[in-house]
């Protein structure tokens, strides 16, 4: 039997390949209106101001605020109203002492005025006059030139991932193409004697492919693109020339299963063969997922995961995701939604492990419970039926009833 781990914990793992990752994939332009989710490439300035023209907020009346000053429901302000300001067009009308123009939402202003008094606080004395019955003062209910961006502002910065949002803030601006990161490829190797594809009838002993499928379901969720490169038997030969051909046409190669360290698992010696500076971690100091790999051949990040379904989800969330992430220059990778609870048991741990448990949330006596599904470690309805985890600190023996946690939610 070989010798065991040298268990890293996860952040330290991470940390060992995230120091030495050089690679970032390329650059692509994209039309704006299609980059949700993508990682931009570069920083984008404002090539003009946001907006363009002053614009009413409100549907009332474009006013000089001076003539308005003192105005109350005794003592209105008499105006004359001397047109309007038709929405998408420029104004045609200047304001002499004592005249309004009727303004829309979002319209500009008359020339000359400086303020809009809302409909609700006017009154129509007839069709070309109105009394004002509050002061209005300058720049009110009035955007201005510039107030949402100003020119050569940075909209968003390189390394974005891009939101709904940001896709309204660049057309707003005209900017109808963005450059970003293509997606990274992930190869995936599902590898065991015992796996069959799933739509294969399993004789006894066998097992079908789950890990092939959550994993490149991860890694589009994290903005890659999958590619499965089917199931390899227990053969080290085999597996080379797979993990080979899985290296030269992606960015990343996730090995599933054969990451422990009995005569069986061949995982560790595959990744160490394909090219320096080879396996960085064998090992995390992590449950479920001690049994993780990392590896960094030439520049490109590989991983073998644990087998066990839940383990290779978690160490994926853990481990693959940020990895994914890096090779995009992101620079804020999302981090999941959280919820506090309070534990229903007490959650068993020891000092210098992370734990990762899955917990179903209930809601009780006005506030969140979570309870612990603790199961046996390879069922992966654990996951399927769990609302989220709860993660006991490296530091800490355990969490008790009654202590209120953080959950981090599954999306
Ligand atoms: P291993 O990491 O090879 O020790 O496998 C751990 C457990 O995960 C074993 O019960 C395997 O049968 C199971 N397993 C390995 N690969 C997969 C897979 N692709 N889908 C589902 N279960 C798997
Ligand atoms: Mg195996």
């Amino acid at each position: 039997m070989p010798e065991f781990f040298n268990v890293f914990a996860p952040d330290v793992a991470l940390r060992t390949l995230l120091d030495r990752l050089q690679r970032r994939v390329e650059t692509t332009i994209v039309p704006t209106h299609q980059a949700l989710g993508r990682v931009t490439a570069e920083v984008v300035l404002a090539p003009e101001y946001l907006p363009a023209f002053p614009r009413s907020t409100m549907d009332g009346y474009a006013v000089r605020a001076r003539d308005t000053f003192g105005a109350s429901e005794s003592l209105p302000a008499y105006l004359e109203v001397v047109g309007e300001v038709r929405m998408g067009q420029a104004p045609d009308i200047t304001l002499a002492t004592g005249q309004a123009t009727v303004a829309y939402t979002g319209g500009m202003l008359a020339n000359s005025a400086d303020a809009v008094v809302m409909v609700e606080h006017t009154q129509k004395i007839d069709a070309t006059s109105i009394e004002v019955l509050r002061p209005a003062a300058p720049g009110e209910n009035v955007v201005q030139v510039g107030e949402d961006v100003r020119i050569g502002e940075v909209i968003v910065p390189a390394g974005s991932l891009l939101r709904p949002q940001d896709i309204g803030g660049l057309l707003a601006l005209g900017i109808t193409q963005v450059k970003v990161r293509c997606r990274p490829r992930v190869a995936i190797v599902s590898t065991g004697d015992e796996i069959v594809s799933p739509d294969i009838a399993p004789t006894p002993g066998q097992i079908r492919d789950i890990n092939t499928y959550t994993i490149a379901a991860l890694v589009e969720q994290a903005g890659g693109v999958p590619m499965p490169m089917g199931v390899v038997k227990d053969d080290y030969e085999a597996q080379r020339q797979m993990a080979v051909e899985g290296l030269a046409q992606a960015d990343m190669l996730i090995f599933s299963a054969g990451s422990s360290v009995s005569s069986r698992d061949m995982t560790v010696q595959v990744l160490h063969s394909l090219g320096p500076p080879g396996v960085l971690v064998h090992g995390i100091a992590h449950r479920p997922g001690k049994p993780t790999i990392i590896a960094l051949i030439e520049d490109k990040p590989a991983f073998g995961l644990p087998g066990n379904p839940v383990s290779a989800m978690i160490v994926f969330r853990l481990l693959v995701r940020p990895t994914l992430y890096a090779l995009t220059g992101c620079t804020q990778v999302p981090q999941p939604k959280t919820v506090q609870a309070r534990l229903t048991k007490n959650i068993p741990s020891l000092t210098g492990r992370e734990d990762h448990v899955q917990v179903r949330l209930s809601y009780a006596d006005g506030e969140l419970h979570a309870e612990p599904v603790f199961g046996k470690s390879n069922l992966i309805y654990t996951l399927i039926r769990a609302d989220g985890v709860v993660v006991v600190p490296l530091d800490q023996g355990g969490l008790y009833a009654g202590t209120e946690v953080p959950v981090q939610l599954y999306d």
